[in-house]
C-alpha cells in the first residue's frame, strides 16, 4: 500500500478514503502512531492507483474547503458508541461530562472543554476506535464493481462484485475489507 494523503485525525482520513472509494479507488484509512511525530492518520491505496488517488485528493481538499461546516460535523467522532465509563471529568469542576464531541463548555461550570481531547489524553487515541466503525459506507452494486481492487494473486477485480471468488486463483475476496486499517506503530 502507498500513502495518498496524511491527515491529523482518523475521521478525516476515513472521509478522504471514502471519497476515493466512491471514485472507484480502493482505499483505507489507518491511524499511525509515530514515536517522534505523534499520531496521524493516513489514506492508503494500491501503488498502481497512487497517481490517480493523489489527483483526487486535490479535488477532495477543494470540496472540503467549500463544505467546512459539514466537514466538521462529519468528522466529529460519534462518542455515543463509547463505554459510558470513558466519560471524562471537567478539568475545572470535576463534574462528569456528557459523551458529546460537539460540547464546547462544561454544563456545570461553563468552562470551555474539549471532550475528545480529554478522552485521548486519559486513555490514548485507541479509546476512540469504537467511534470509527465504517457504519455508513453503503456502496451500491455498481460502485462496488467499479472499485479497482486486486486479489492477493495480483488479478484485477475491477468489474467484479464486492465479494466473491477470484476467477484466477479461486481464493475468496472482499473488495472493501476494513475501511479503517489496523493501527500500527511506526519504527523510528
Ligand atoms: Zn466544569
Ligand atoms: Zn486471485
Amino acid at each position: 500500500m502507498a500513502t495518498a494523503a496524511t491527515f491529523p485525525t482518523l475521521p478525516e482520513a476515513a472521509a478522504a478514503a471514502e471519497y476515493l472509494i466512491r471514485s472507484g479507488i480502493l482505499a483505507s484509512a489507518a491511524q499511525v502512531n509515530d514515536v517522534w511525530k505523534g499520531s496521524s492518520a493516513r489514506v492508503e491505496v494500491n501503488q498502481s492507483d497512487l497517481e490517480r488517488a493523489r489527483a483526487l485528493m486535490d479535488e477532495f481538499h477543494k470540496e472540503k474547503a467549500d463544505l467546512q461546516d459539514d466537514w466538521e460535523d462529519q468528522t466529529r467522532p460519534d462518542l455515543s458508541a463509547l463505554d459510558p465509563a470513558l466519560a471524562p471529568a471537567c478539568p475545572n469542576c470535576r463534574s462528569i461530562l456528557p459523551l458529546d464531541a460537539s460540547l464546547a463548555n462544561c454544563p456545570a461550570c461553563r468552562e470551555p472543554v474539549d471532550v475528545v481531547s480529554l478522552i485521548v489524553a486519559r486513555h490514548g487515541p485507541e479509546a476512540l476506535d469504537a467511534c470509527y466503525e465504517p457504519h455508513d459506507l453503503n456502496l451500491n452494486e455498481r460502485e462496488l464493481e467499479d472499485l479497482h481492487a486486486s486479489c492477493a494473486c495480483g488479478y484485477s477485480l475491477h468489474g467484479l462484485p464486492g465479494t466473491g471468488t477470484c476467477p484466477e486463483c479461486g481464493a475468496p475476496y472482499n473488495k472493501i475489507g476494513p475501511l479503517f486499517g489496523d493501527r500500527r506503530d511506526e519504527q523510528p
